[in-house]
């Protein structure tokens, strides 16, 4: 697909879904962006998970109970949502999206597998951006090195990590995390429309 052209045209920039496996560095990388790159609308996803240390109410995440995620459901309120780990629920509201969307911003979605699947169905326009480990051994590294999870639930994410790396080829581009500026900088070049 031609996007540059369409974007001198003064077409509205396609949105940018940035997925891959556990442990890659996609939220290290979205948190880049959301410093360095002004000019991106970061989207802020709803979770019932509770805020990390330093985590922001809508900055980071709208932090939200089982009932206000349920509710944001009924209401038709998200774009995709996907328990993640078998545990938490994540949703991209809908309303921000579009909104910024329309206004012609570069919106990106920093999201995990299944809610990529969502976005392609939803909006085929979209862009998918698969952030894929250096190397299978590099992956394995960075989980046990950021030491967040236990034995077992490890394993389960490395199993649910080969899969997942098995999918890249269902993406539009994919950028390799060698180095976290490195990457940030090469999806902010895809979404000017650089490249
Ligand atoms: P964390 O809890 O570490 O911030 O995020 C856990 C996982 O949830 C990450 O893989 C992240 O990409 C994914 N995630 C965050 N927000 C959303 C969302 O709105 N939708 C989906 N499908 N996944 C999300």
């Amino acid at each position: 697909r031609e996007r540059s052209g369409a974007a001198a045209l003064g077409e509205r920039p396609p949105l940018t879904v940035l997925a891959g496996p556990t442990a890659v560095g996609k939220g290290t990388v979205a948190a880049y962006v959301r410093e360095h790159y002004p000019e991106v609308s970061l989207s802020v996803s709803a979770t019932t998970r509770s805020p990390r240390p330093g985590e922001i109410e809508g900055v980071h995440y709208f932090f939200v109970n089982d009932e206000g995620f349920d509710r944001l459901l009924a209401q038709d309120e998200l774009l995709e949502w996907a328990t993640v780990h078998n545990k938490f629920r994540y949703g991209t509201p809908k309303g921000p999206v579009l909104d910024a969307s329309a206004r012609g911003e570069r919106v990106l979605l920093e999201i995990d597998l299944q809610g990529a699947r969502q976005v392609r169905q939803s909006m085929p326009d979209a862009r998918l951006v698969f952030l894929a480990p250096p190397s299978w051994d590099e992956l394995v590294r960075r989980l046990v090195g950021r030491g967040t999870e236990g034995e077992e639930e490890r394993e389960r994410r490395l199993q649910t990590a080969k899969v997942e790396l098995a999918s890249a080829d269902e993406f539009d581009e994919i950028i390799v995390n060698d180095e976290v500026a490195h990457a940030a900088e090469r999806l902010v070049e895809l979404m000017r429309g650089d490249r």
